[in-house]
């Protein structure tokens, strides 16, 4: 009993004692006290929240002994129990409110909160409120917990974002990310190297900008295609720091959100002009070759006839011993024909057909004498510069060929200037390390470089792109034959060089040839002086060996002319079957190329080697690859009974 309420009737003690059950049931313990600290009311939540045996709790009871029953049993904490109660039983005098928290020995945390109740005492509440700080407590470890793990992912997310960055920027490529208002989030150090950007800076990029608003507006079509989603790859040329020209592909590859809106685009960008260069390059090569094998064939077969026309008017003319009237009709047509196997010979040596009489030439001179030659023919104001350089320029070279080519590149120069425009030909020694060399498909190595510059009309790319097809051609019918510069490119070619040509519109061109050069000056080969009438009388039995009749008609007249007795093979079998069986045979005389098994190389080896046959010629109407300078000698189809003589001596032991 907690109320003191003595003398009370039946209705008030009845609501007396529901009021006190009320007051227990409550879950929040209370004790009033009067000025003298006495207990006057309280409830048995007090009690048990605090521990108290219950019979600590009557009416009268001293604060001062439920502090000491404290104190004693340690609620706060060592020291002297005196001096503990002492100090608490004085503040409690002041009946001063207050609201303090204390936790008890077992952890149970009590809020205890007391006001005066003027006219009755002090009242003291009491809560139990170690849930609340408890949870309170919980949810801080959480914080703590919640904020090391962030730290920790930061650091991780740092660490491994340098990771990406690290790669990402050891890539030869352009990365990047932008959203989908096209802010770039990320950049590589591609981008600061082909455009100077900061790529701490994303933010403020603007791909307009760094490609240029011409290149972007190509660009755009593909940007707008990601940003609605597909992944796209593009080709375009830019600009970058330093003024070079790249061929860029760029592979945008969208970011999808949750929701299926795109997030934003992933770039991927390469430098492909190195590609792009070897792909023209091939298809370049590949056109080139397919050409020269179509010209070579037609060619190897247009030699033949001119062998037999030209042969047969040259046995003609000397069959009427100098008719005037048959003469006059001879003439025109052996000429025609002579021109027609000019026009052959450039179609060969584009096909690289023609055989090559390389040797070791300083071209010095050469070049000096060409410019000497052609200076003439050039129009009065045109000026032309020739520079060879004091020292000689050794080169592996067929030197006709070479100076050839020069008359054409000079040519093609005069055609493309005006009469006060200026050719300049310069020649310089160059040695071209592996990557200069792969540019222009050749081995590292050293070349003379033969410059011939205009600065006349100059070609644009679709010129230039076809500028070495035979046929092909710019100038009025009749002006053009479309094989000077054809012909330039297979002798180079076949020379084992390159040609770079560098044009502008308007601007000029220059022709640079590259030739390999000699690295000792080997003692050249003098020229061969053939005494025509080199034979008188029986030169001996000669085998004639050709698959095409007509030639073999047109060869066995010069032979017989010579000098020779002939029996002749249609094959290198039926040939090689001679050779075996006829003892005796002064020369072989054989074509290169027969259908059958056996080659003229195969049977001039044979017959030098196994019979003893003392001269051996090789004819030809082109020179298959690797022969240039063949051994045995080879002679060019179409020829005269004079160059047939004068080979068959140089051939001689
Ligand atoms: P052609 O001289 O008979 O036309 P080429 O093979 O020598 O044949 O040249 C082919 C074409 O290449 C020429 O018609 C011309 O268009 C172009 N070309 C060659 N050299 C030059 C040059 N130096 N300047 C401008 N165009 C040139
Ligand atoms: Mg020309």
């Amino acid at each position: 009993m907690s109320l003191a309420a003595p003398r009370l009737s039946d209705d008030r003690l009845k609501r007396y004692e529901s009021l006190q059950a009320a007051l227990d049931l409550i879950d929040q313990g209370f004790t009033l006290i009067d000025r003298e600290l006495r207990f006057v009311a309280w409830n048995k939540t007090f009690l048990r929240l605090l521990d108290f045996p219950p019979e600590m709790g009557f009416v009268g009871a001293h604060f001062e002994s439920f502090i000491r029953y404290n104190a004693q049993r340690g609620d706060y904490g060592d020291g002297d129990v005196a001096a503990h109660v002492e100090e608490r039983v004085r503040a409690a005098r002041n009946f001063e409110p207050h609201d303090l928290e204390r936790t008890r020995p077992g952890g149970v945390v009590l809020r205890v909160r007391g006001v005066p109740v003027p006219g009755h005492g002090f009242v003291t509440l009491y809560s139990d409120i170690s849930a609340q700080r408890n949870a309170e407590r919980q949810i801080h470890e959480q914080t703590l917990l919640l904020e090391s793990r962030v730290t920790e992912r930061t650091t991780e997310l740092r660490r491994s974002e340098a990771q990406m960055r690290l790669i990402t920027d050891s890539i030869p490529a352009l990365v990047a990310y932008f959203d989908h208002h096209q802010v770039y989030r990320y950049m590589n150090r591609g981008y600061r190297e082909w455009f100077g950007l900061d790529p701490a800076n994303p933010g403020v990029v603007s791909a307009k900008q760094y490609v240029g608003a011409a290149t972007y507006a190509g660009i755009q079509p593909h940007l707008a295609r990601a940003l609605a989603g597909e992944a796209v790859s593009f080709e375009y040329e830019t600009a970058v720091l330093g003024g070079a020209h790249v061929t860029a592909r760029t592979t945008l590859i969208p970011e999808i959100s949750a929701d299926g809106t795109v997030a934003g685009c992933f770039e991927l960008t390469f430098d492909i002009s190195e590609q792009k260069r070897a792909h023209a390059m091939l298809v370049q090569a590949q056109k080139m070759e397919a050409l020269g094998q179509l010209t070579g064939g037609l060619a190897h077969d247009f030699n033949n006839i001119l062998t037999v026309i030209l042969g047969n008017l040259d046995a003609l003319a000397r069959a009427c011993g100098g008719d005037a009237t048959v003469a006059e009709f001879v003439e025109p047509a052996a000429e025609a024909a002579r021109r027609g196997a000019d026009l052959i010979k450039g179609l060969l040596s584009f096909a690289r057909k023609h055989p090559l009489e390389a040797q070791a030439a300083d071209v010095a001179p050469l070049i000096a004498s060409v410019g000497r030659m052609v200076r003439r023919s050039l129009p009065e104001g045109l000026q032309l510069d020739v520079a060879a350089g004091g020292a000689p320029l050794w080169a592996w070279i067929d030197t006709h060929q070479l100076q050839n080519a020069l008359l054409n590149l000079i040519l093609n120069a005069r055609d493309a200037t005006s009469a006060k425009g200026r050719i300049a030909v310069h020649a310089s020694m160059h040695v071209l390390d592996s990557v200069e060399a792969a540019a222009r498909q050749l081995e590292a190595g050293s070349y003379l470089r033969i410059d011939v510059s205009d600065n006349g009309s100059g070609m644009d790319d679709a010129t230039q792109a076809r500028v070495f097809e035979p046929f092909f051609t710019t100038k009025p019918h009749g002006l053009g034959t479309g094989l000077g510069m054809a012909m330039v490119y297979g002798f180079v070619k076949q020379s084992g060089g390159a040609i770079d040509i560098r044009s502008k519109v308007d601007q000029g061109t220059t022709v640079s040839l590259w030739l390999p050069a000699c690295d000792i000056a080997i003692a050249p080969i003098g020229p061969m002086d053939g005494g025509p009438d080199a034979a008188q009388g029986d030169l001996g039995l000669a085998l004639l060996v050709d698959d095409d009749p007509a030639v073999r008609q047109v060869v066995r007249r010069h032979l017989l002319d010579l000098g020779f007795v002939v029996i002749e093979a249609e094959s290198g079998d039926e040939a090689m079957q001679i050779l075996e069986q006829t003892p005796g045979i002064a020369l072989l005389l054989t074509d290169v190329v027969m259908p059958g098994g056996v080659d003229g190389r195969v049977l001039a080896a044979h017959a030098r080697e196994r019979c003893g046959v003392q001269r051996v010629l090789l004819m030809s109407g082109y020179a298959p690859d690797g022969v240039a300078a063949a051994e045995p000698p080879l002679l060019a189809k179409p020829f005269t009974r004079t160059e047939l003589a004068s080979r068959i001596e140089a051939a001689s032991p």
